[in-house]
């Protein structure tokens, strides 16, 4: 006779095996950037097991990246927390002790070998602030963030150094300068691309917090749960296939189960209820249209071609040792109008866009926590695909051009001995480095923006939940951000958990 205690859990066993496939659906997460990892962590979290996330790189982590290099890890993505309240990465990691605060620099030098004076340089930057950080005073119309700081910045300084021929000078080259460092915030390639009337929110508190010396991949350990306390951590690893390049993504909604596939470029394919994709902005405007079949939703490809997605450019130079004397913490620097046209026959060597050489692209190089023998340049703008593709030497050579031009008669500025720089844009897996609201995209009265029409998931004519979005690009308002992006993958993972707590079958 059968014990009925064995009857009993047999019993038990088959209940829970019906629940487990009613409410353990098969999930897959396209991409192990933040946005992959928090959806896998908060459905993972919510008992979701039947979960796997394809990622197309040998490693995690999407645009944060950070290397080993020099004396410490440096970051050729994400590098900073920028803000405290209401931002979920500083939420997360608060108590820790991981995060430092990073002084911007406010030095400003002029190609004429000349360090402007720190009054004047602090005039220069409030008059930038004032002008790019105003609230809502806008013409009643779309307008991009240069049509509305061009004017404006020329006023202010007219106002402010009209008397002092020399200094309205530098000012208005300042300009130049000015739209750089607006293209390395919004990520686009001239001030014309960007809107001034963007929906983009700030987190209150230290905007520059850095990581230590420990990189930006420090979050991801606390986001996997793998630090502090190792022994908490999720069980990422079975869950992560990388060199998993996704090429084509079908769905067939008669197909009661499993109905949406992932087609790899090896040739292999993955089958779910569910699929939330993450990749970039950049690779969903390459291959939006071979990508999903059948295509997706025209407000969704609308909005795609809409928003704007930037390109930025990281080069990491180490030097043998400290020429700048440590006594700054980095350079602004302002080109003359003529130093600009100048450069194109001083330094002949690499790619130049209406008679301005790529070196002219250079805006800043900053100094690196825990990293003294190390320096960032920063490129913007159009050239920066073509910046990508030089080689090694030629960018070494390149920016010590410009480092001796500006500074070469106070210090004695070296070569570096080695350099890493980013490729955001020529990675087919990400094609630039972040997203940004558009005069275009903006245009006309529309109920919702272009972000939240790409978070808009896809459902079955029966309104089943199958084709999911999350990533930096679809969060309304912190765009961007590694915190908007880590925000839009517990938003996807919430849609899952609410739409099996409405419902009881799939
Ligand atoms: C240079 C630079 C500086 C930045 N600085 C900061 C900063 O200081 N602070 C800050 O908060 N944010 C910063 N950001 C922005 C921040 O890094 C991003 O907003 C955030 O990391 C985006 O995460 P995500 O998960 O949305 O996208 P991603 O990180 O791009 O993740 C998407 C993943 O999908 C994968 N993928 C792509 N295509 C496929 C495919 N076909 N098949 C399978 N997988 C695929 C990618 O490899 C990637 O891993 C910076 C970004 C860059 C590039």
């Amino acid at each position: 006779m059968k014990c009925p205690t064995a009857t009993i859990c047999s019993l038990l066993a088959l209940l829970s095996m019906a629940w487990t496939a009613k409410q353990d659906p098969s999930i897959l997460i396209i991409g192990a950037g933040v946005a992959g990892l928090s959806t896998a962590r908060r459905l993972m979290e919510a008992g979701y097991s039947n979960v796997k996330i394809l990622e197309a790189e040998p490693r995690i982590g999407g645009r944060i990246n950070s290397v080993f290099f020099g004396d410490a890890f440096v970051d050729l993505g994400a590098r900073w927390c920028h803000g405290q309240n209401g931002n979920v990465v500083y939420q997360m990691v608060e108590g820790l002790d991981l995060l430092g605060h990073t002084e911007i620099p406010f030095k400003m030098y002029h190609s004429s070998r000349t360090v402007i004076d720190e009054e004047f340089a602090m005039g220069l930057m409030e008059a930038m602030d004032g002008v790019y950080s105003v609230d809502g005073d806008y013409p009643d119309r779309y307008i991009s963030i240069g049509d509305f700081c061009e004017d404006r910045f020329n006023s202010t300084i007219h106002e402010k150094y009209g008397k002092d021929e020399k200094k309205l000078q530098i000012a208005k080259e300042a300009m130049y300068y000015f739209e750089m460092e607006v293209n390395s915030n919004e990520g686009s390639s001239t001030w014309f691309e960007s809107t001034a009337q963007s929906d983009y929110l700030e987190c209150e508190g230290d905007l520059v917090q850095h990581w230590k010396g420990k990189g930006y991949k420090t979050f991801l350990d606390v986001l996997m749960k793998k630090y502090p306390e190792p022994k908490n951590q999720l069980p990422f690893e079975d869950k992560i296939l990388l060199s998993k390049e996704v090429s084509e993504i079908t769905w067939n909604e008669s197909r009661p189960r499993n109905s949406i596939a992932a087609h790899c470029s090896d040739g292999s394919t993955y089958t779910a209820d569910h699929l939330v994709f993450t990749p970039s902005l950049g690779v969903l405007k390459e291959r939006m249209h071979s990508m999903f079949v059948p295509k997706l939703p025209e407000k969704k490809r609308m909005a795609i071609q809409n928003m704007g997605y930037g390109l930025v450019m990281k080069v990491i130079l180490h030097y043998p040792e400290i020429w700048w004397k440590n006594d700054c913490n980095g350079f602004n620097l302002i080109w003359s109008d003529e130093d600009r046209k100048r450069a194109i026959n001083e330094f002949p060597t690499g790619p130049n866009l209406n008679g301005r050489s790529w070196v002219t692209y250079m805006h800043y190089s900053l100094a690196v926590e825990n990293n003294p023998k190390v320096l960032v340049a920063w490129f913007t703008g159009k050239l920066v695909p073509e910046i990508e593709l030089l080689s090694n030497d030629t960018l070494a050579r390149g920016i010590t051009y410009v480092h001796e031009k500006f500074m070469g008669h106070i210090y004695n500025v070296t070569l570096p001995d080695k350099l890493i720089h980013s490729d955001w844009q020529s990675n087919p897996h990400f094609r630039g480095t972040y997203s940004y609201q558009t005069p275009a995209a903006k245009k006309g009265k529309k109920a919702t923006s272009a972000q939240e029409d790409l978070a808009d998931p896809i459902r079955t004519a029966q309104g089943r939940l199958i084709l999911q979005f999350a990533g930096e690009g679809t969060h309304p308002h912190h765009y961007s951000n590694v915190h908007g992006a880590v925000e839009t993958g517990f938003r996807e993972a919430e849609r899952i958990i609410s739409y099996y707590g409405k419902t009881t079958n799939i």
